[in-house]
């Protein structure tokens, strides 16, 4: 039985988590041909993160929580689950903030099982506005002129991963780290799957 981990780095979202975790055990459960387990990647939280997410990997043997010592950076939290799940057959990666609606997951591990080895999730909208809007295109205007492997503008940390992508991501000595950039670089057969994301 293929064995999908998700990672989700957690900073403060003791508000969001309670529907998360329902939203995420929905999604296993639908699906009882996979193998699924999350890793909460608690980085520093000073709210009731910890407890929630502990709680949580008490009551249900699907769901492991990783608690950093502090606050580290989501890039740091994202790479400390990523080294933890070694081993599962294809890893998703997410945020806690529900902006990546975990009913995607199928779809990605979709994806994966028709021979993709990397799983982009592509946002076919973008809801920031302003001054947020215009940081985040100009960043990515930037980014690929510095760059010979470019990044999906519309794509951030939601994807997958089979384990060969997971193997070469885990290798990279960079310590300062930006995932997606670092996802791009590594190669493998990649997709797309496209969604709405979320406020
Ligand atoms: N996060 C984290 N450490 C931090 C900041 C954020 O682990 O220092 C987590 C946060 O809980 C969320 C994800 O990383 O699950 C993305 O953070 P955020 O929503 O702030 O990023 P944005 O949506 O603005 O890109
Ligand atoms: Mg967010």
């Amino acid at each position: 039985m293929p064995h999908i981990a998700v990672v989700i780095p957690v900073f403060n979202e003791a508000e969001v988590l309670p529907t998360l975790l329902q939203r995420l055990r929905a999604v296993f459960d639908a699906a009882p041909e996979l193998r699924w387990s999350a890793c909460f990647v608690d980085d520093g939280s000073r709210d009731a993160s910890v407890a929630l997410i502990e709680a949580a990997a008490q009551q249900d043997p699907r769901i492991t929580a990783v608690l950093l010592s502090r606050n580290f950076g989501h890039q740091a939290a994202l790479t400390a689950g990523i080294a933890q799940v070694r081993g599962a057959d294809a890893v998703v990666t997410m945020d806690a903030d529900l902006q990546d609606p975990p009913e995607l997951i199928p779809e990605l591990v979709a994806a994966w099982r028709g021979g993709a080895e990397v799983v982009l999730a592509v946002r076919r909208s973008r809801r920031e506005r302003g001054m947020r809007r215009l940081g985040f295109e100009l960043f990515h205007r930037v980014f690929q002129r510095l760059t010979d492997q470019p990044v999906e503008a519309n794509s951030g940390t939601f994807g997958l991963l089979a384990a060969p992508a997971v193997e070469a991501f885990t290798q990279l000595p960079e310590q300062h780290r930006f995932f997606p950039g670092l996802r791009a670089w590594v190669g493998f057969t990649r997709a797309v799957v496209e969604y709405d994301r979320l406020e």
